[in-house]
This record gives C-alpha cells, structure tokens and sequence, in this order.
C-alpha cells in the first residue's frame, strides 16, 4: 500500500476540482488531487464549450448572471489559451416574443452584463446564415472556451505550486476520527493498488457523483440531481458567434461555434445514473430540429458526434425534482462541519464552468472559516503557465503553427492538424496513455472524419515508435474505435453514414482490426457516460451501407 499525506485532499479533477487544488495550492496548503480518470472526463469534458457572458441567466437568475460576467473576464485573461472571445448574440427569432427583448435588456443593465442591441441587417452582416426573419438581435461578450485545455491549465498552474495530481485513482474509503475527517482510502484503477492519504481536510468536488462521495463520509444525504444534457457537433462552423434564443431558456437554444464545428444543445432530463448517460434519438432530432430554427438549413450539414453530461444540480426544494432546467444553476457551498457535525469536509456543487474559479475560491473559504487560518486567494490575479498573456485562442492558431512546421513534421490528423511530433511528444509525456487520452490532449479524430485515417495512423506511430507493441497498439485502436462508436450511432443519417461506411471498410475490410491479436488495455476507464453498445458489427455496418447513398437530412436511422 502507498502512503501519503497531505493538509488537504480535492476529490475529483473536472473544473471545479481542478481550481481548488490551483487555490488551495496557491494559498501555501500541501494539497492533493484524486481523480478516479482522467481529468475533465466527467461534466467538463462533455458539456457545450460556451464562456457564458451571463446573458442566458439575465432574467431567471441575476446573480449566476453577475458571476458568469465577471469570471468571463477573468477566465479569458488567465487562461487565454482555453478561450476564444467570438462574442455573441441573442436573436428574436420570427416566432419569439419581441416584448422579452425588453426584459432581457433590462435585466443585463440590472446585472451589469454588457449587451447591445444592433439592427438585424447588422446582425446578418455579422451571422450571415441567420433566419433573415430575425425580429431584434443584441450583441454580448459571450465566448467559447476549451474544458479540456481549461483544466490543464489550472492543474499545470496546480502543480507548480506543489499541488499533486493522481488520475485514474478512485476514493473508496473516506476515513473519520473523532476530530472528523482524517483521511482517504483510494484505488489506483491502472495497477490496482491501494492508496491511503492521511489529510485534515477533504473538499468533495466530485459534480454529479459528489452525492455518492458524501456518502463515503457517512453525512446526511447530499442530494444531487443530475440533469442529462444531449449535445450535436456539426461538420461545420456554421456561426462564429455564439447564437442564443432570445426567450425563456429552453432546450436547444445555443448554437455555439468550438473549433472547426458547431454544437447545438442542449436538452435538460433528470437522470438516476451519472455513469450511464443515454443518447436518445428523439433528443438528437430534436436538437437537429432547434438548430433549424435558428439556421435556416441547420440539418443539411452533416451530424458528426453526439454526447451527453450530467449537470451536477444540487437539489432545491423550491422546485420540484424532475425539473431540472429550473433548478438553480448556481453554486453551492455545504459546510458539513456546520451541516452535520463532521469537521473536515466541504462539498462544493451546481455552478458552470464559466464559474470554476469561483467556486472554488469559495470552496477553500469555507475550508479557512473551518480550520480557521486565512490567506488571500489569488487564483485571479496569476496567469496559468504555458499561456501568453493576451493571446486568446483563435480557430487559425493550429493552421498557423502547422504552416510553421510544416516541411519538417508530417500529418496524423489532418482534420484536427495533430502533427507526429505534438502526438509523440505527448506520449512521452503520459506514456500510459491510451489514444483517447491523447485525444482530449490534442483533438486527434474529433473531426469530419472521427478517426477514421488518424486513429490508425497514431496506433501505427505507436508500435514504430516502440510505445507499444502490435498486439497493444491493435488493442488502443480498438478501445478508440469502441469510444468514438458510442457517439457516432446517434447521428447515422445522411453523409454521416457514407463516412462510417468507409471507416468499417478501412477497419474492417482493410485492417481486420477485429481479427488481429490485441492485448487488454490499459488504463482501465470508468464507464462511459453513455450507454450506445458495442462498435458496429460487420452485420451492422452493411445494413448502414445497404441503406444507398443518402441525402443529407434524410434518416437512415434516425
Ligand atoms: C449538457 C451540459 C452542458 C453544459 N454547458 C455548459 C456551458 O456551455 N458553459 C458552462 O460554463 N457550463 C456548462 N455546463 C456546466 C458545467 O459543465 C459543469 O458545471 C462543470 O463542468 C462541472 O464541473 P465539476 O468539476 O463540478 O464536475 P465534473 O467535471 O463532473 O468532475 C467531477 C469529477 O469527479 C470524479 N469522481 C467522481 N467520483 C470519484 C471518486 N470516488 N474518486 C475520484 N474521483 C471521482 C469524476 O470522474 C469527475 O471527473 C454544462 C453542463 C452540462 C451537463
């Protein structure tokens, strides 16, 4: 058994958990992190990639308003890299409420969210695909932001400040002594060895499942309600603003432009499991559906990946459970020592991304109110590293940097511009890591063609390189192929089906991946937060074939 020990331990490593480890770091505690695997693979790696501006919350909840607004500002300074500033907008559309363009702008100036009304020939100037139909239109700060470079970053910032990070390890065990909370017991998931950490503090940031993790500690019930999101990435950036509704929040309202793509989203359904999140195709329509509504011709561009998170809502008992989209999306705080009598332990829920750093400045508040010492967080004040301050990401940065390289490295990704040395230098970086790991890392296979060129490519990088064998470079081929599956069955309709027709024949035809010996693999990933089966079978994938060349929109399947 390994042993540790640490003033504080952070459960979880999506935003929330992230920023607290940077905070209480940064305030000079030996703080560790534990993530049961791999961080942003929970919430944060599966939610819609808008920095809100605060507009969406102007009128239902001022004060998540107020807040977005503000740590839009600081977020976009600290972490520059993880935000692109596209700004956004909030459209009337032709069967909207003119009238609520009024409320909404009143409420921005009462929460002091910047927002502007322009003329809808301006409006069309700057988002030429919009319902030319569009009654009013209003300008906000709204901006994309990377979840996955967002929680790297403020885990780099984390560890330079002494902060540790354990991914692929799970609490178990929370350990209580009569002071309260002394310490942990965890797993690690890749080796399956014992962990004991003693610490003084716990802070459980473990989102949807942070319910679960109270539990561990034997207090009165946390109740978390996670609220089911399904969102679609389309094969183009069809916007290069963020497009709101206009009106009361509702589902698929947002079209929001990350990278190269489009994701409209998102539906809002209270679900029982975190861990095993549906994509049903009823709500891929009707997101397909919403962003017809807002862009005339929405679904002639190709569906490329559909997914679903779990918002981590904490209960309140104003609204009733199976409503989800009017619980509070706000932050909250539990003080278990004043809760429940168990010193040595705060949960910290709700909130967004936009408001990680937030929350967790408060989070390591109510720790110091606990224990009693005080030091100033400065989580806003410094930049995270390998970041230029200024220097907002832009969808032409990639471009820009392979035309840098580009007579000396070669391609894997073309979709993406991963080039072989970006892929192998990250797996020197994390040599056990599998290739979806890589590819929250660098965006391998989440273009146009999900994989279907570069995952085989990376696999064969792989074993020429000596990372893996051929019997384990087959094997990470498989388990990326098994993952990108899961979101790809939603969306088979239209081109989408001519793509994962070549794709099988390359795999399959070609490659035989099937067939060829493959070793287990590591590391072990929890389940995947979605519940679509297996990778198509042969029989499967000639019946999508068989179906003939479709036209876009038409469904296959859907
Ligand atoms: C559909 C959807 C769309 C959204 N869109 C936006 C948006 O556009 N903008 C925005 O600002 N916000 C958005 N949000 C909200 C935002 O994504 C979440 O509020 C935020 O990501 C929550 O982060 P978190 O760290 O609290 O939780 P998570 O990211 O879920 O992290 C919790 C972590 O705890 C880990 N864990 C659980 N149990 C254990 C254990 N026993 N041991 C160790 N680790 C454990 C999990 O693996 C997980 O990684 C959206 C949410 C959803 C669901």
């Amino acid at each position: 058994m390994r042993k540790l020990n640490a003033d504080v331990v952070v459960v979880g490593g999506g935003s929330t958990g992230t920023g607290v480890v940077r905070d209480a770091a940064m305030r000079g505690y030996r703080a560790i992190l534990v993530e049961r695997a791999d961080l942003a693979q929970g919430t944060s790696g599966r939610f819609h990639g808008l920095l809100h501006s605060g507009g969406r919350y102007v009128v239902a909840d001022p004060l998540s308003a107020a807040e977005c607004a503000a740590e839009n500002a600081v977020i976009s300074r600290i972490q520059p890299a993880a935000v692109e500033r596209t700004g956004g907008l909030f459209i009337v559309g032709p069967g909207d409420d003119p009238d609520f363009g009024d409320v909404f702008l009143a409420g921005a100036k009462a929460a002091q969210v910047p927002a502007e009304e322009i003329s809808p020939g301006a409006a069309l100037r700057l988002e030429p695909r919009l319902d030319p139909k569009l009654r009013r239109a209003f300008q906000v700060l709204d901006g994309t932001v990377d979840g996955w470079q967002l929680v790297w970053s403020a885990a780099a910032s984390a560890r330079l400040w002494g902060g540790q990070i354990l991914t692929y390890t799970e609490i178990v065990e929370i350990i209580r002594g009569s002071e309260g909370v002394r310490g942990v017991r965890a797993v690690d998931r890749k080796t399956g060895e014992a962990i004991e950490i003693e610490c003084g503090f716990l802070i459980n940031c473990a989102g949807p499942w942070a319910g679960r993790v109270a539990t561990l500690a034997g207090v009165r019930p946390v109740e978390v309600v996670p609220g089911r999101g399904v969102m679609v990435a389309m094969a183009h950036r069809l916007v290069n603003r963020v497009v709101n509704r206009c009106a009361k929040p509702a589902d698929g309202d947002i079209l929001v432009p990350v990278h190269t793509v489009c994701v409209i989203g998102t539906t809002d359904v209270k679900v029982a499991d975190p861990d095993n999140l549906a994509i049903p195709r009823a709500e891929v329509r009707q997101m397909l559906e919403a962003g017809e509504a807002l862009i005339p011709g929405f679904q002639q561009a190709r569906a490329l990946h559909a997914w679903a998170g779990a918002r981590p809502l904490v209960k309140d008992d104003r609204v009733d459970d199976s409503d989800t989209r009017h619980m509070s999306r706000g932050m909250a705080v539990i003080d278990h020592a004043a809760r429940d009598g168990v010193a040595g332990l705060v949960t910290v829920g709700g909130g967004k991304l936009t408001t990680y750093r937030l929350m967790a400045q408060h989070a390591v508040d109510a720790m110091e109110n606990q224990t009693g010492r005080r030091h100033p967080c400065r989580t806003a004040d410094e930049i995270c590293p390998g970041q230029t301050p200024g220097r907002n990401y832009l969808v032409s940065c990639r471009l820009q940097e392979r035309e840098a390289d580009r007579l000396d490295d070669q391609i894997i990704c073309e979709c993406e511009l991963v080039s072989r040395r970006a892929l192998l230098g990250l797996w020197d970086e994390f040599p056990q890591a599998s290739l979806d790991d890589l590819r929250r890392q660098s965006r391998l296979g989440m273009g146009p063609c999900q994989g279907g060129f570069c995952s085989a490519r990376a696999a064969g990088l792989a074993c020429a390189t000596g990372k893996a064998d051929g019997a384990q470079a087959t094997g990470l081929l498989r388990d990326f192929l098994a993952n990108r599956w899961l979101g790809l069955a939603p969306v088979l309709y239209g081109d989408q089906v001519r793509q994962t027709a070549l794709d099988y024949w390359i795999f399959q035809g070609a490659l035989d991946v099937d067939h060829l010996p493959a070793a287990p693999n590591r590391p072990a990933e929890p389940p995947a937060a979605e519940d679509q089966g297996s990778p198509p079978t042969r029989r499967q994938a000639s019946l999508a074939c068989s179906a003939g060349p479709a036209v876009a929109g038409e469904g296959v399947s859907l």
